[in-house]
């Protein structure tokens, strides 16, 4: 394995204020600990039907409308789970009581959801309340089924397809984007997962890397290898006109046409970005909610949202994942970043010849 020393080291922890005038404030809301999926790679705890009382959606919706409004701050609203559609109509209900509470304070509001629970009349719901969702599909059926089967057996495979298709269906109106979780399993299927997503019609995929998974040094090269093959379908679409966006290597670009170099990012969790589990407890982010067992809570909606904390580069979850240390990356992220900076050097080298890079990142494609 390539020895450790000398790659690029993550940036010392920060403490960002929790809501700072035109930053963005991230309140996750799970909704419920049940999913109606198994999926092998799962972090967020044992399925139990606990679900979040519409007085505590409504008590923290308020309380982050109002927090970012005395600071002018953005405010991002994602709903998680577990499978968060099982409460769509808690959901529908929180999102249209923010809307209505925002009033001058800019929301955005995400679901993260496995798409097996949508129908025309919720996606049209959601859209209508201006809800991006973020649906989350490993590529291609073999991807897919290896890892994402229901809960109880069989395959999720065509009711997840069956809600791609609807919001492909609505694009012209509503954005999605798909969330590809990358596993050292079915890493070699990736770049195949990728072309077949571009091909339906997809524009935006998220690689989430799961860390929690073995990856050893062939999984690592296979990875890479991957991530260039991905890398390759954004250039070939890029020179027929479209512009597919893919995470993280389009952070990379971005932060590669600002700096000159690839930064990794913090995942903000406990200074700018919260998440409030059914019980009210309040921890870092959506992930680090977990089974609610009040293991690294920052506290409790009845106290108010708390001081910030200093935050890691990377994400805090996936670090104490591998090492126990949420500020402290293990050698797969590492690794794994240093593939995607290589990979993103190498992407932006090439288009930077024949397009304004920012332009790209920013708003498509333009020689
Ligand atoms: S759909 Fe999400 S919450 Fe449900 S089992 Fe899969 S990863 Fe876990």
């Amino acid at each position: 394995m390539e020895r450790l020393t000398g790659l690029r080291t993550r940036g010392p922890a920060r403490v960002a204020t929790l809501a700072a005038p035109g930053s963005l404030l991230d309140v996750g809301l799970v909704l419920t600990h049940a999913c109606n999926l198994a999926c092998a790679y799962c972090y967020t705890g044992e399925k139990k039907r606990v679900r979040m009382l519409e007085t505590v959606a409504m008590q923290a919706t308020e309380l982050a409308i109002a927090t970012a409004r005395a600071a002018q701050a953005k405010l991002q609203l994602t709903f998680f789970g577990g499978e968060p559609l099982l409460e769509a109509e808690l959901l529908l209900g929180i999102a249209a009581r923010a809307r209505s509470l925002a009033d001058g304070v800019p929301l955005v509001m995400q679901v993260t959801t496995n798409g097996t629970l949508l129908d025309a009349a919720l996606v049209e719901q959601l859209g209508a309340l201006g809800v991006h969702l973020a649906i989350s599909i490993d590529g291609t059926r073999a991807q897919h089924e290896a890892a994402r089967p229901l809960a109880g057996g069989g395959s999720s495979w065509e009711t997840t397809r069956h809600g791609l298709a609807l919001l492909l269906a609505t694009r012209d109106r509503f954005s999605f984007d798909v969330v590809t979780v990358v596993d050292p399993g079915t890493v070699h299927m990736l770049g195949d997962g990728a072309r077949e997503l571009f091909d339906l019609g997809v524009d935006a995929i998220t690689l989430n890397a799961n860390f929690g998974g073995v990856w050893g040094e062939p999984e690592l090269a296979v990875l890479e290898q991957q991530l260039e093959v991905v890398a390759a379908l954004v250039v070939a679409w890029l020179r027929r006109g479209r512009w597919v966006r893919v995470q993280p290597l389009e952070s990379a670009l971005r932060s590669f046409a600002e700096t000159g170099r690839v930064v990794t990012s913090s995942c903000g969790a406990g200074s700018r970005r919260i998440a409030i589990a059914p019980s009210g407890r309040i921890y870092g982010c959506c992930r680090a909610v977990g089974e609610d067992d009040g293991k690294g809570a920052l506290g409790h909606l009845d106290d108010g949202f708390p001081e910030p904390r200093a935050s890691g580069a990377g994400c805090a979850c996936a670090n104490a994942e591998e090492t126990g240390n949420p500020r402290l990356a293990g050698a797969a992220q590492l690794r794994h970043d240093r593939a995607v900076e290589r990979v993103s050097l190498r992407l932006a080298t090439l288009l930077s010849a024949e397009y304004e890079l920012l332009h790209i990142v920013e708003r498509g494609p333009r020689p």
